[in-house]
């Protein structure tokens, strides 16, 4: 619990908004705050191999790769770093054990590498090789959304059937954006089979996030916000914290 406090004071100063995040997120680790199961989702397998699972990050993009922009020319990539950031200060300062793809503003391919493809490619393998680096890890991928005509909006989340829990996952996850942030979003979480590589490879519960539409301009205001990214990752932190609580074999 000291720990936590630490860890708390430090995010005090440098993230508005995050300490009463963490507080909810604790309270919904202990079912303070506890959220509906999942229909039908009770025989699903549960983690046995470790009480906690390590909780692998990765903020989409990166480097040269921009992600997609914003109206006002805001790159999704940084978006994507800054929620996940945030989302790892909170899951640390809840006592996870988080690692993370990248915690700049790089592609994190090998030195060496020649040539675009090669290197979107080798980062790719990279970020994929964390997901799978431990056999009990929850792996989140976070990502912003566009589509050609601007009234869309709202969060939704894609993953695979390769692992019967992502579904899971998936469906708190969208759940927890409509509890804490999108009352009204009435999206569906998706499986996209093989479409996405990190989804499709991963061999643990993976969902890939889909904050928001950075093509819908009120959306991609939002985004900009630092306000409003806390409030994703606390979403995000929420999220992970009840399939943490119901589907791995014990929470912190
Ligand atoms: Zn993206």
């Amino acid at each position: 619990m000291s720990v936590i406090k630490g860890n708390l004071k430090k995010i005090w100063l440098n993230r508005t908004g995050v300490v009463l995040a963490i507080v909810c997120s604790y309270l919904i680790v202990y079912g303070i705050l506890g959220g509906t199961k999942i229909p039908g989702a009770d025989s699903l397998p549960v983690s046995s191999e470790s009480s906690v699972p390590i909780i692998i990050l990765d903020a989409g993009h990166g480097g040269i790769d921009s992600g997609c922009v914003s109206v006002t020319g805001f790159e999704e990539k940084h978006i994507n770093l800054d929620i996940m950031l945030s989302v790892r200060d909170m899951l640390t300062a809840l006592g996870y054990k988080v690692e993370v793809t990248r915690d700049t503003d790089i592609s994190i391919h090998d030195k060496g590498i020649k040539g675009l493809s090669n290197q979107k490619k080798n980062d790719m393998e990279k970020r994929l090789a964390l997901f799978n680096k431990y056999s009990n890890a929850v792996c989140i991928s976070i990502h912003q959304n566009q589509f050609t005509q601007p009234q869309y909006s709202g969060a939704q989340m894609f993953y695979s059937d390769n692992n019967p829990n992502s579904g899971v996952l998936a469906q708190i996850m969208q759940d927890s954006f409509v509890a804490n942030l999108q009352p009204d979003n009435k999206r569906e979480i998706k499986s996209t089979g093989n479409d996405i590589y990190l989804c499709a490879f991963s061999k643990n519960p993976t969902v890939m996030v889909e904050c928001g539409f950075l093509s819908n301009p009120d959306e991609a205001a939002l985004l900009e916000t630092e306000e409003y990214r806390s409030k994703v990752a606390f979403t995000i932190v929420s999220g992970l914290c009840r399939y943490i609580e119901e589907y791995c074999s014990s929470a912190i």
